[in-house]
């Protein structure tokens, strides 16, 4: 079978041609659906190395760590799931047998230090290829839902869902707001994601004035242009942002969320671009709080699943052939992606012609 392969550090993944897997006891094969291209498969890739890099993401492994599919075969002793049936991967992989992994919160395995993967795709074989086994505890069920569009539920929506629940508590009572910065995949379901889970009035920032025309019809208010931190602070009524979710994570975009954060708000550094911070008690607002996050647990990827089931997430995928994962990557490296890029190795011909237009869909 085809699959995406990441060799070695500060190189760009490749197209090989692999023996394909067979499930081990407890696992299933799964017919790869979409598998979403991540940003960070380009920090794995094209940033990361030995020195900055968590041991357990080394290479060589297929990537793809955002992967739906069908259950085409069961490995032995799995009983109960129907051959053909969609699913999501819950693409964490803790220990499985310490508190957090028993909570579903893979991602913060107490383990992991003697854990030799992060999780499929990230130190461990992942979907951007036709066919990969999963453990049956790592699928969530998909029903009737479309399972091409769904791939980046499993990280981009996750992570923006996991960040947007942890920050509920500040964005409980009325008139409160959030604000999210930058609005590309995980900003994107972030917007989506506030307007159902709370009343707050949500504000988005981006430079890109696609990204930012999506969001406004998700019901953002876009606060772009200058003099940006005061226009934030007068739409908030002086108070500041109650829950600001900062997508880029560089010092500018950090810097920015600090200025508008209201007193007891939450920042919620989100993206990996590593920005430092200026955290003191006379730059910042009294109990306000800085967080970082994760991804999310596999009890969260079942309650993200609901909501799209229900028609209640517009997912913007937009698919590309197996063959031309690299160039949804450079696309990727060059930022002009609008959308998510879903690699969807099965029914090439169907996906060439829509990989130029963003294909904004939703559950049925
Ligand atoms: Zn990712
Ligand atoms: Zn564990």
């Amino acid at each position: 079978m085809k699959a995406v392969r990441f060799d070695a550090w500060k190189t760009r993944p490749t197209l090989v041609d692999i023996e394909r897997p067979v499930p081990g006891p407890g696992e299933v094969l799964l017919k790869v659906a979409g598998s979403g291209a991540c940003h960070s498969d380009v920090a794995l890739y094209a940033v990361f190395d030995q020195d900055i890099a968590m041991p357990q993401l080394r290479p060589s492994y297929i990537l793809g760590h955002e992967v739906t599919g069908w259950i085409e075969e069961t490995g032995p002793g799995v009983v109960g799931l129907e051959i053909g049936s969609a699913h999501m991967v819950y693409a964490a992989r803790g220990c499985g047998h310490c508190a957090s992994c028993a909570r579903g919160e893979d991602t913060l395995c107490d383990n992991v230090a003697s854990m030799t993967s992060l999780g499929s795709g990230l130190g461990l074989d992942g979907g951007m290829a036709e066919y990969m086994t999963v453990p049956v505890r790592n699928l969530v069920p998909l029903g009737d839902a479309d399972p091409i569009a769904a791939a980046p539920l499993v990280d981009a929506g996750l992570t923006a869902y996991h960040a947007v629940k942890l920050a509920l508590p500040r964005l409980a009572s009325g008139g409160r707001t959030a604000l999210v910065i930058g609005l590309g995949g995980v900003g994107q379901f972030a917007v989506q994601l506030l307007g159902a889970m709370s009343s707050a009035t949500v504000l988005g920032v981006d430079l890109k004035d696609d990204a930012c025309a999506l969001a406004a019809g998700r019901g953002a208010v876009i606060v772009g242009g200058d003099a940006q931190t005061a226009r934030i602070r007068e739409v908030t009524g002086g108070r500041g942002v109650d829950a600001v979710f900062d997508m880029v994570g560089t010092a500018e975009t950090i810097a920015l969320a600090q200025s508008v954060v209201a007193v007891r708000g939450r920042i919620t550094v989100v993206g990996l671009a590593g920005g430092r911070v200026d955290w003191g008690f006379y730059t910042t607002p009294f109990e306000a709080e800085l967080t970082g996050t994760y991804m999310g647990t596999l009890g969260e990827l079942h309650e993200l699943g609901a909501l799209y089931r229900q028609g209640r997430l517009e997912v913007d995928a937009v698919p590309f052939a197996l063959e031309d994962a690299l160039d949804a990557y450079a696309r990727l490296e060059q930022g002009t992606m609008l959308g998510r890029a879903v690699i969807v190795p099965h029914g090439q011909a169907a996906v060439a012609d829509a990989a130029e237009e963003l294909a904004t869909v939703s559950a049925p």
